[in-house]
């Protein structure tokens, strides 16, 4: 098969690093990259010549690739150049919109979006979300420290004593529990909550207090997922929030529901007594955030306080997360792909859960 991989116009990743090219030849495919598709990750085309991978235009790619992966969905014209029986392989995130879908399913592509693999054990080694969620949440600690006018860690010098910043984190999921080990390691106090009981214990296995507000529904069948919560719930959470937001230099907001807005955590009410000069990143920005004042892809300052909405930081790593990105691709690709064939079995649920279209029919949500 002769794999595609397009310089992102969107984004600093790669879908596939240099080694991964020369892995996926000596499985019998082709790879044909697109010139200077790795810069930005810190990729040459010298190395992915070196993998075997050739190098050409982006036309040259879209005309002759059987199957593209990308981070980011390609541009709309890009699909019209594919050929007609072309796999499509991104992060389509249909839940949110459907636009790239359309485009996909109307050019009779078959697509994958990564982001639609179960959460299951098995899929592990394929689950973007989480490799990429897990860099987000290192990041947006490393960008709150750089925000903060303030030590993170706690300090004693003969000029006098430091006390450690506090920092809350809320949704304890992947990317909170890496924003938590992270702050933990700049030596801060640091707090999380989520409304999932099994968060509790992962908050409190990393050294970090665990907020607790009774009365959650947490339900196992949503495949790992938070549900949205009752309105009593929501109440007593958003008083038990202003108390430790109004103490706290960093709030760092990774709640998310799939497919849904992201819920609103703190209230501009929250943020107008936040102490001068603390910070907030929002991750959730892109699904309306946890923050009344979020704009997404801004930082602002309202109050006082530093207010970033960045759902995209993992493309802030970009050379660690290609590479992540790209073993999550491979893995993935196996499902189908077998010495250079494709073979798709849709009784898979991996396959069966992640196939967004095919002949010329959108198949997410069916
Ligand atoms: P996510 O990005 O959908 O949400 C982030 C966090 O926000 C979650 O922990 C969620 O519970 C929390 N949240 C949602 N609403 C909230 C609210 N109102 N208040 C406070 N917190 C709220 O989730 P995620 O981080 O991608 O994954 C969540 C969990 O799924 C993981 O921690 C893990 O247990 C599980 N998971 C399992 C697998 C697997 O088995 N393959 C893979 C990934 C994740």
């Amino acid at each position: 098969m002769k794999i595609g991989i397009i310089n992102e116009k969107l984004d600093n990743r790669v879908a596939i690093v240099p080694d991964l090219a020369k892995r996926l030849i000596g499985e019998s495919n082709e790879i044909i990259a697109e010139k200077g598709c790795g810069n930005s990750a810190l990729y040459t085309d010298d190395e992915y010549t070196a993998s075997g991978a050739s190098l050409g235009s982006r036309d040259d790619v879209l005309k002759s690739s059987e199957i593209i992966c990308s981070v980011v969905p390609l541009e709309i014209e890009d699909y019209k150049i594919l050929p007609a029986t072309a796999i499509v392989v991104s992060s389509f995130q249909p839940y949110f919109s459907l636009e790239k879908t359309k485009e996909v399913a109307d050019h009779k592509l078959i697509g994958f979006s990564m982001d639609m693999i179960p959460r299951i054990t098995l899929a592990q080694a394929m689950d973007v979300l989480s490799s990429m969620a897990s860099i987000a949440g290192y990041k947006a600690v490393i960008l709150a420290a750089n925000h903060l006018p303030k030590y993170f860690p706690m300090l004693t010098t003969a000029a006098g004593s430091i006390p450690p910043a506090k920092v809350l984190i809320m949704g304890a999921g992947v990317a909170g529990l890496q924003a938590v080990a992270t702050a933990k390691r700049l030596g801060s106090v640091v707090q999380a909550f989520d409304t999932r009981a099994a968060a509790k214990e992962e908050v409190q296995s990393l050294g970090a207090k665990f907020v607790e507000v009774e009365g959650s529904s947490d339900d196992k069948a949503a495949g790992g997922y938070a549900v949205e919560q009752t309105d009593e719930y929501k109440q007593k959470q958003r008083e038990k929030i202003f108390e430790e937001a109004v103490k706290a230099d960093v709030i760092i907001t990774t709640a998310q529901l799939r497919g849904k807005p992201a819920p609103t955590l703190i209230t501009k009410e929250m943020v107008a007594q936040m102490k001068n000069g603390s910070v907030i990143i929002d991750i959730a920005s892109s699904t309306g955030g946890n923050c009344e004042l979020t704009e997404d892809n801004k930082t602002v300052v309202k109050h006082g306080v530093t207010i970033i909405g960045n759902s995209e930081l993992a493309a802030e790593v970009p050379n660690h997360a290609s590479q992540l990105f790209g073993k999550n691709i491979h893995n993935f690709l196996k499902t189908f792909l077998k010495d250079g064939k494709v073979e798709i079995d849709m009784e898979n649920e991996i396959l069966k859960s992640s196939c967004i279209t095919s002949k010329g029919e959108i198949l997410y949500g069916k």
